[in-house]
Parts: structure tokens; sequence; C-alpha cells
């Protein structure tokens, strides 16, 4: 389970209790007229079945004791049906009903009790209930820890330094773990929490923050020096006045490329919010002093989008664009990739591929989609030879400050909170299955408008091919169906490259009415035209990416909409996910909505979780704390930080620095 030594089991806090100084015998909940009550008994028979609500299903129990029998319901407990034994003994804590049928208890919560002793040793009181395992009990747990308390509570160290515990009024570090296990009350246990989620946050600000220290130690970018006629005419040539927002990130990015300590920002700024002029303003400040840019992007969708910016924009201007990705064919790119060594000034665009070409001179690097890339990618990329270059990392997913605070802590952090002017609130409504044919009817009306419509098939969980069919199916029922008579064409990510392109470019020259596909087009695709997007089965997708795929239109200044199929059933968190996109235009605001759903996110991407992870940080409600820990954090680096400290920092997150610090 990830535990190692008796110290880790003390770090590992249990996640809820069970209320025992509640404890009753049947017959007194009975006849208590409480609404919520616990009780502890014997489990009898077990049924399952279905509902009328689809996907809904209840399992049935009778629990009795000495006093008497009442029965137990479960809503949606799939997997207890098989945990769950005829015969054990269960406390368990629920909104009680009694009728004429007897006293019915809806279960909220259950724990399976073990034998008397066990039972004895639980209350009263709260007790913790741990992460149990299929073969570790939370009861086995309980027993553990409970004995690594008592044997080593008194010896364990506190890295804070008098004076932070001090001025935060924290407790010493073994009595918050105390007070975490085994709380007098909630709130003591939450105050406990706090005290060492402060601790973490700081741990990992330190380390964070030492990296960046470190890598500005070994430094040696070329400081760029002043704009130059280059810049002067990429400005000129714009078809649009920048945003105040993107001048404003403009001027930050400019002073950073004058410094010799290399670049490290993190640019943040909504889908739509032109990050890529910020991007080519940055890497023409490269190519114009006879040096070398590079822009990398996650998918091949995106790196041609960019390189047909590049096209409009950069080219004009006598910069030489240099595109490399996998389909690009080998002669090709072997000739490209020889250029690029040779050192010849040029602006490389591409995916992965660009990871595998030795730049001679690189000196502006940008990566588009931060998040794509995992924490050690973002090291590998920025691991440069005898000079470093400047970096720039881009994400369209607004990471709440918090959120970037803590995974790019070690980054500077800019944000482009302004779209360009014109643009209008996307209108999303969400469809259910009954008026399905009222969509297509109004896409139609748009489509005889002028406009264009995106059709995003539903997710199929980690399989393309399936996706892709569902897709090519999906199209081939519009033409023939609910959009007869339009040029349908589909587009996904097992077709040939050149294909796709084709339908891409197609698409985005009006030749097409209607793209059907999967979610290839969720990042980069700019076709201004496109008004509507339809995103099938919408409950089923992560609020960023349906967030992304709505961000595919209202990209022109005509209306744009909408529209959420969701499926007759969706689930509770897919519904709350829909009412969520319905109510918020911003990424930001979504993105906290996200966070407070999905819970924290980890430091280190899905991957490569583990004991990098955050322990007791909740980000979406210790932001307080983490600020706190940032200023701290930095006041002790300037004033020197004391060596236990330090060494309690490299002990919790080296992995997490060294993760970063790979080349
Ligand atoms: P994102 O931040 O999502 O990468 P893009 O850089 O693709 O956004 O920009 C979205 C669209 O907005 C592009 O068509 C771009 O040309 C346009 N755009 C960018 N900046 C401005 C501006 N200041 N005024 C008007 N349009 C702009
Ligand atoms: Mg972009």
């Amino acid at each position: 389970m990830g535990l190692e030594t008796r110290g880790d089991l003390l770090d590992d806090l249990p996640f809820r209790f069970e209320d025992m100084t509640a404890l009753t015998t049947i017959a007194e909940a009975i006849q208590s007229g409480e609404d919520e009550v616990t009780v502890v008994g014997r489990v009898g028979s077990i049924t399952e079945r279905p509902t009328r609500r689809r996907g809904l299903r209840i399992l049935q129990t009778r629990l009795t004791d000495e006093t008497g029998e009442i029965s137990l319901t479960w809503f949606n407990q799939r997997y207890l049906a098989r945990t769950l034994e005829p015969g054990s003994r269960l406390v368990v804590r629920g909104a009680l009903k009694v009728g004429v049928r007897g006293a019915e208890l809806t279960v909220k919560s259950h724990e399976v009790a073990g034998g008397p002793d066990e039972l004895a040793a639980m209350g009263p009181g709260l007790v913790p209930v741990y992460h149990a395992s299929s073969k570790v009990s939370t009861g086995v747990l309980r027993a553990l820890v409970g004995e690594a308390i008592t044997d080593l509570i008194d010896g364990v160290a506190d890295p804070l330094p008098v004076e932070l515990r001090v001025r935060h009024h924290l407790p010493l570090r073994r009595d918050a773990l105390r007070a975490g296990h085994q709380p007098s009350r909630l709130d003591a246990y939450e105050t406990a929490r706090q005290r060492l989620a402060y601790e973490e946050l700081l741990l990992l600000q330190l380390a964070l923050l030492q990296h960046r220290h470190d890598t500005d130690a070994r430094a040696g970018a070329l400081a760029l020096g002043a704009p130059g006629e280059v810049s002067t005419a990429f400005r000129a040539a714009l078809p649009f006045t920048l945003t105040a927002a993107q001048e404003h990130v403009l001027e930050a990015i400019e002073a950073d490329l004058n410094r010799t300590q290399p670049m490290q920002r993190l640019l943040e700024g909504d889908v739509g919010s032109g990050k890529t002029v910020v991007a080519f303003a940055a890497l023409v400040r490269a190519v114009e002093q006879g040096g070398q840019g590079a822009l990398m992007a996650p998918t091949e969708v995106l790196a041609l989008q960019h390189l047909r910016g590049a096209e409009r924009l950069l080219e004009p201007l006598g910069i030489e664009i240099a595109y490399l990705s996998g389909d690009v064919p080998d002669k090709e790119r072997r000739a490209r990739r020889a250029r690029i060594e040779a050192g010849q000034p040029l602006i490389a665009i591409g995916t992965h591929a660009l990871l595998y070409t030795s730049f001679a001179d690189l000196r502006v690097l940008v990566v588009d989609e931060q998040h794509r890339f995992g924490v050690a990618q973002r090291a590998a990329l920025s691991a440069g030879g005898e000079t470093v270059p400047h970096v720039l990392h881009m994400t369209a997913t607004p990471i709440p400050r918090s959120l970037a605070l803590t995974a790019f802590g070690d980054l500077d952090l800019s944000v482009i909170d302004e779209l360009p002017p014109g643009r209008k609130p996307i209108k999303t409504s969400i469809i259910p299955e009954a008026k399905r044919e009222d969509g297509y009817r109004w896409i139609r009306e748009q489509i005889a408008a002028g406009r264009q419509a995106y059709v995003v098939c539903a997710l199929v969980e980690e399989n393309p091919d399936v996706e892709a069919r569902a897709a090519e199916e999906e199209a081939e029922r519009l033409a023939s169906g609910p959009l007869q008579g339009l040029r349908v064409a589909c587009a996904h990510g097992q077709m040939p490259s050149g294909d796709r392109q084709r339908v891409m470019a197609a698409f985005a020259a009006g030749e097409l009415d209607v793209l059907v596909a999967t979610t290839v087009i969720e990042v980069g695709v700019d076709v201004a035209n496109a008004s509507v997007m339809v995103v099938e089965d919408a409950d089923r997708f992560g609020l960023a990416q349906l967030h992304q795929l709505r961000g595919r239109v209202g990209r022109g200044t005509e209306q744009s909409y909408c529209l959420l199929y969701s499926s007759a059933e969706p689930t509770p968190d897919g519904r709350e996910r829909l009412d969520a996109l319905v109510r918020h235009q911003s990424g930001f605001e979504l993105a906290d909505v996200d966070l407070r759903m999905r819970g924290e996110g980890r430091l280190l991407g899905e991957a490569q979780s583990g004991r990098t992870d955050l322990r007791y940080a909740r980000l979406h409600s210790d932001r307080k704390l983490l600020e706190q820990a940032r200023e701290d954090a930095l006041r002790i680096l300037e004033e020197g930080i004391d060596e236990v400290l330090a060494q309690a920092a490299n002990d919790r997150f080296g992995d997490l620095i060294e993760a970063l610090r790979r080349a």
C-alpha cells in the first residue's frame, strides 16, 4: 500500500471518522426519533436489484442485534455486493425511517466491525477510518497506527523553525499527528490537518524555489537586448492590435529575455485569448539576432496550426520556418535537421520530434499546451548545452493560481485575462435525448446562414480505434439522415495524417459544412466561421476537455453556440459538469469547479504519482495556506535556510526535484 515504515503509518492520516459516541442499540435507534443514527449488528442475506432509473441499483439487507432488526438500503454501491458477507458485523450510519413496513435505514457510511473486541477498541468517540485494501482492513491499520503512536510519537521531530511555529501559532508536528489520528473532536482533526498541510506546502515551495535558484545559477542564457527591426515589422504587420493583457505579458517577456538568467515563464490564457502571437513575438526576438527559436506542440494538428500561422505572420518577414513532425518524410526531415544543427537562424515548429534535434543556437523555446507534457519532459527540453534557451510555457487549460504555484512553483507566472475584443459569449445548452431532432434542425438553420459546425463524438475509453469507427459511422448517419444534403466529413486520429490534413484544410476553407470528429480537434483548430459545436455524450467528457472543445467556436464575431447532447441518465457528476459549463464561460472559473469536483491534482501527472503527491494539503480549500507557505519560503531562502528544514524539504520532495532536473 506504499506504506514501508511505521513512520509512513503515522504520516498517513485517516480520511474520515466514524462517530461512535452516537452508537445505540437498534431498539434505541428506532425509539429515539432521531433522523440520523449509528447502530451495529449482524448482516443478513443480501439482494441487489436495478431500479427504474437506468444505471441506478440498490442493495438491500437486514441488520439485527439483540434488541431488534432494521432493513438497510444502499444506493449505487456495486462493489459492495461482492465485499459484504452475510453474517459479518457492521457499524452503519444513516437516515432512519420508521413506517408500516418496519424500520428502514438508508446507509450513508458503514464499516466492517470485526469481532466484539475490535468493536470495543473502536469506541467510544471518533473512530478513524483509513484507506484500506482488499488484504489490509481499516481495522488492521487502526491497530498498527495505534501501536505506532504509542511507541514512536514522542520521538517525532519537527522540521519547522520555532520562529515560524510561534508566528503562525502551530502545534508541534507530533501533537498534530496525534490529533490527526485520534482527535477529540472533528475540528481538532481539521486544525491538525492544516498544520501538517502548511508544513507540506512550505517544504514543497522550498524545494521548488531552491531548484529554481539552482537552475538560475547554472544560468548562461544569452541576453537578447532590445527588440530590433524585425520585431517592429512583426508588430506593424499584425492584422489586429494587441489586447492590454497581451501587451502586459509581452513586457514581462521582454524583461526576461534581456537577462542572462534563462526565462522560465508559464503563460496562462483562456482558449482563444491569443497566446500564439505572444509566442511568435518572443520567437522573432531569437531569430532577428541571428539565433534560433523553437515552438513545440503536443499534437500534430496543433503543430500544423502553428505552422499555418507562422507562414502567414513570420515568413513574409523573411524568417525561415522549419517544420518537424513524425509525418515529415525522412529525407526532408534530415535536411531540416541539418540546417538546425548547422546553426541556421530559423524558427522550428513541431511536435515531440523537436526533442530529438540538437539545436546549434537555440535562444527561445516555446512549449505550447504545457499540461500535456509531463514535468519530466519539461525538464528535458530546457536542459541545454552551453547556453540555455529562454523558455516560455503556455497553457490553455487555466490552472488555478494555487495549483500553478504548486505544480509549477519554479516558474514565473503570467496570465492573459482578457479575450480579444468583439467576442460574444458562447451560448451553451444541454440537449436531452428527446430534443435531439430540434438540435439538428437548428444546426441546419445555422449552416443555411453560412456558418459551419463541428460534431464531436462520444469518448470511447482508451480505445482510439473504436472511437474512430464511431466517428465514421456518425458522419455517415448524419449525412444520410438528419443532416442529409449538407457537406459532411470526418476527421480522427487514426486516419493517415495526409487525409486528415486535407479534411481539416477543406473545412477551414469553407468547403465543408459539418466536421464530425473525435477529440483530435480538441486543441488548436482555428476556424473563425465555425459557430456551432455539438458534443455527443457530453456528460462523459471532463470539464477541461469540454471547455477546450467549446473554445473551438466563438472565434469570429458571429454569435456561437455549443450544444451538449447528454446521455439519458448522466451521473450526478456528469450532470454537474454540464451545468457548470452552461453557467461559466471562463476557463479559470471552470478550472476551479473542476478542482473542487475532482479533488487534488497530481504533481507529477497521472502516470507518476506516489510519494511526491500531496498528503495533507487540499488545493481547493487551502489556498491561503499555500500563499502563506510561498511567502514564508521566499523569505526563508532569502535569509538563509537551516540544515534541518533543507533536509526535510529534500526528504519529502527530492524525487520531484529529481524529475525536474533529469535531462
Ligand atoms: P489561444 O490562446 O487559444 O492559443 P490563439 O492564439 O489561437 O488563441 O488566438 C485565437 C484567435 O484570436 C486567432 O485567430 C488569433 O489570430 C486571434 N487574435 C489573437 N490576438 C488578437 C487580438 N489582439 N485581437 C483580435 N484577434 C486576436
Ligand atoms: Mg493556442
